[in-house]
């Protein structure tokens, strides 16, 4: 694919022009007062090529998206003992539901759901401070994308721990079943910041190569578990939207609330995409919408 720069330049003007944005997330205040007629994309491609187009350097909250990178932090300090506590299914519900976790005795479905992702974050934690758990997750994504400039927004974090009552109901839900190991608002507090990450869509896009295989990007993650994260990202990346995503896209692609996409093509391209408003599973509206043109227009696809 050598003409990437017009085609990234078109599909930014056709999101722009067709102004269907959707909604910035409600529920953390930071992120509601984001104006969300703002789009971004960023390729990354196997011989080195880094092609964007509209607010690629632009910082957002990555929010989930920061889940792939603590799986990939948890599965290289415990490996598989961490799938005694968390499943490898789609859950078919919204990213923040508890309705599961009754019936499954309190084992989320996956590391992607909420739910999940505070098992992998009190896995990660392993009775450390919540700090050195935190300085992990940033120095591996820093490594990843070969660039010290990304930080946690504090103010993003405390903004969610204010208002984060269905993260902390479902967090008091699985230490009541003993699936947490850590007292429930360390894990809480310890989610919340890693959640909070600001990254641009470049950098973004640049820490996805570790999990494209591109020869040359930084090890941060062995071969085993790129096979596995991406695996994931294809099932339960944009929850109950995931299927409807390996759908129209065909790749798989991880969403945060914050409006970025890490979509990754294996062996070919790194792929990133901010757009905040979002659609009704809370995955970027635009973004999914740029994803779809993108890998259309392309042939990217892992079918
Ligand atoms: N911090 C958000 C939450 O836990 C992340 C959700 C998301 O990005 O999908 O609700």
């Amino acid at each position: 694919m050598s003409d990437l720069r017009p085609l990234l330049e078109d599909i930014t003007d056709r999101i722009y022009r067709e102004a269907d944005w959707g909604q910035p997330a409600q529920y953390i205040r930071e992120l509601a007062e984001v104006d969300p007629s703002q789009f971004a994309i960023c390729v990354c491609t196997e011989d080195g090529r880094m092609i964007s187009a509209g607010l690629a350097e632009r910082r957002f909250s990555i929010q989930s998206v920061s889940k792939v990178f603590a799986l990939m932090a948890t599965l290289g300090r415990i490996g598989g003992q961490l799938w005694s506590r968390v499943g490898r299914e789609p859950s078919g519900t919204s990213f923040d539901s508890v309705v599961l976790l009754e019936s499954e005795r309190g084992r989320p479905r996956n590391p992607f759901v909420n739910a999940g992702a505070l098992v992998t974050t009190d896995a990660l934690l392993s009775g450390r401070e919540p700090k050195l758990a935190l300085a992990e997750v940033l120095s591996l994504v820093r490594a990843a994308a070969e660039d010290d400039d990304i930080h946690m927004n504090a103010k993003v974090a405390k903004s969610e721990e204010r208002t984060g009552s269905r993260n902390k109901a479902l967090a008091h839900y699985l230490a009541s079943f003993g699936n947490l190991i850590n007292p429930p608002e360390m894990t809480l507090g310890t989610y919340f910041h890693q959640c909070a990450i600001e990254m641009t869509t470049s950098q973004l896009a640049r820490a996805g190569r570790c999990l494209a295989g591109f020869e040359g990007a930084p090890s941060v993650v062995s071969t085993l578990n790129v096979r596995r994260v991406n695996a994931l990202m294809m099932t339960c990346g944009h929850y109950d939207g995931s299927g409807d995503f390996a759908f129209q896209v065909g790749l798989p692609g991880k969403s945060g609330v914050g409006g970025g996409i890490l979509i990754i093509a294996p062996k070919v391209a790194s792929i990133a995409i901010w757009s905040p408003g979002l659609n009704d599973y809370g995955n970027s509206k635009a973004g999914t919408r740029a994803a779809a043109l993108l890998s259309q227009a392309t042939g990217w696809s892992v079918f």
